[in-house]
């Protein structure tokens, strides 16, 4: 909470402006194509080279805005000791969504045009407001453990019917639980981090036996994932109507695969290296608070899920989301996909609940992938895969010349998503990451 009586009067007086307002304006210049109005407020890890210490900030028009500094300034103090002058958001995530509401009101309160505490003192501005493109984005939590979904029912047709059989593309399961696997935490890196094309153990399906290569069909997927703000007790499940409550926000996610690996290996435990190489997340964690105007109806589940599955209202989000894909030599990024959130089958509430129905223990700091979304249409879809087909349909990229099945040595693949507000967005960035060469 704002400390001081003048910042307890005005944050008083200014209560029923709720921090997700549409009216809302900063002192700050925002753009209206801007990721980061003061309606949205992300949290991140950022350091500068002047100061190399990794501290927490959050996002503001083309500002970071350091909270460690406010918070040694003795302007936004939480508790007893020092919560945003560390290396991960753990420990303030750990705090609680009241924590986490009144955080994000004081934040609000002190970037709004009407208050004059930051907007008017020039010396407490230069320390704490920080340019975005001086600012190094590290990786916002300490990932406790990772788990990918397999939510998008076109996604998973679209695979079913490549990798299996096309009559039959979605497992008899598919339509009752949320299916998903336990992936890997270490290797999750944040944006702007190389990704190394692994080697591994391949076999074509007509090949007698297998070989040790580099990957040949490596690929994207287009994820969000969800991000665990409380922990739950083992043994005890989370109830559906709990669920949003033990998550703090969402980032964009990049689950890169290695198809061929995949094809060899995934049966019948699902994927192993395939998916372990690399895990790439947006350094901005949008709050669950900020997506709330944005909720929207998912698709009609039939048949009816088991009770414990079940709710009602309005449980997927409206964020558009879009993939670009720039090789080496190209001057300009191609725009390959651009899908919505919404189009997702399993919400984020039901995996949750699924994945803590049998006992399992929730941590602050769990990364939990949507699984890929995929739309209806071909330049909807969200991997590489599914775009050419596995190879079938090689894409042309925006050069007219340049042709891509899975991704080369150099290329960059770059992904953004926003929820559209009127004449504002809540955006998540972006996340971005460049294959290097096998090593072999
Ligand atoms: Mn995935």
């Amino acid at each position: 909470m704002l400390a001081g009586t003048e910042e307890e009067f005005f944050y008083r007086k200014k209560l029923n402006m709720h921090p997700n307002d549409p009216q809302l304006k900063s002192f700050i210049a925002v753009a209206a194509d801007s990721d980061f109005p003061i309606q949205n407020l992300p949290f991140g890890i950022f350091s500068t080279h002047s100061n190399p210490a990794l501290r927490t900030g959050v996002a503001i028009g083309d500002y970071v805005l350091d909270l460690a500094e406010l918070e040694r300034a003795g302007i936004l103090q939480i508790a007893a000791h020092s919560v945003f002058n560390q290396p991960t958001l753990n420990a303030y995530i750990a705090l609680g969504k009241t924590i986490w509401r009144s955080t994000r009101a004081a934040i609000s309160s002190l970037l709004r045009a009407d208050n004059p505490r930051l907007r008017d003192d020039a010396a407490l501005r230069k320390l704490t407001l920080v340019p975005q493109s001086d600012a190094i984005m590290h990786i916002p939590i300490r990932v406790e453990g990772y788990t990918d979904f397999y939510s998008s029912k076109e996604h998973a047709t679209n695979v079913g019917m490549m990798f299996r059989d096309p009559a039959n593309a979605l497992l008899p399961n598919w339509l009752h639980l949320p299916v998903g696997y336990n992936g890997r935490a270490s290797s999750v890196v944040v944006s702007d981090t190389d990704v190394r094309r692994p080697m591994g153990q391949v076999k074509s399906p007509t090949a007698e036996l297998p070989s040790y290569a580099p990957c040949a069909k490596l690929d994207f997927e287009l994820e969000m994932a969800f991000i665990v703000g409380a922990e739950s007790a083992l043994g005890e499940p989370v109830s559906i109507d709990q669920a949003e409550d033990f998550m703090f926000g969402m980032v964009l996610l990049n689950d890169w695969s290695a198809r061929d690996i995949q094809q060899w290996e995934y049966v019948p435990l699902g994927p192993f290296n395939a998916k372990t190489f690399a895990t790439s997340i947006s350094p901005w964690i949008v709050t669950m608070d900020a997506l709330q105007p944005f909720r929207v109806a998912g698709p009609v589940q039939e048949p009816l899920p088991l009770p414990y599955l079940q709710q009602s209202g309005k449980n997927n989000f409206d964020i558009v989301l879009e993939v670009q894909l720039q090789p080496a030599t190209a001057t300009e990024p191609s725009t390959i996909s651009r899908t919505n959130f919404q189009t997702m089958y399993w919400s984020a509430e039901q995996q949750l609940a699924h994945h803590t129905v049998s006992g399992c223990n929730l941590r602050v700091g769990d990364l939990m992938g949507s699984g890929t979304v995929s739309g209806s249409e071909t330049n909807t879809f969200g991997s590489l895969l599914e775009l050419s087909w596995n190879g079938q349909r090689p894409l042309t990229l925006a050069d007219g010349s340049t042709q891509r099945s899975f991704l080369q040595d150099g290329d960059k693949v770059i992904m953004r998503g926003w929820c559209q507000g009127q004449a504002y967005r809540i955006g998540f960035g972006s996340v971005v990451g460049r294959i290097l060469p096998a090593l072999h």
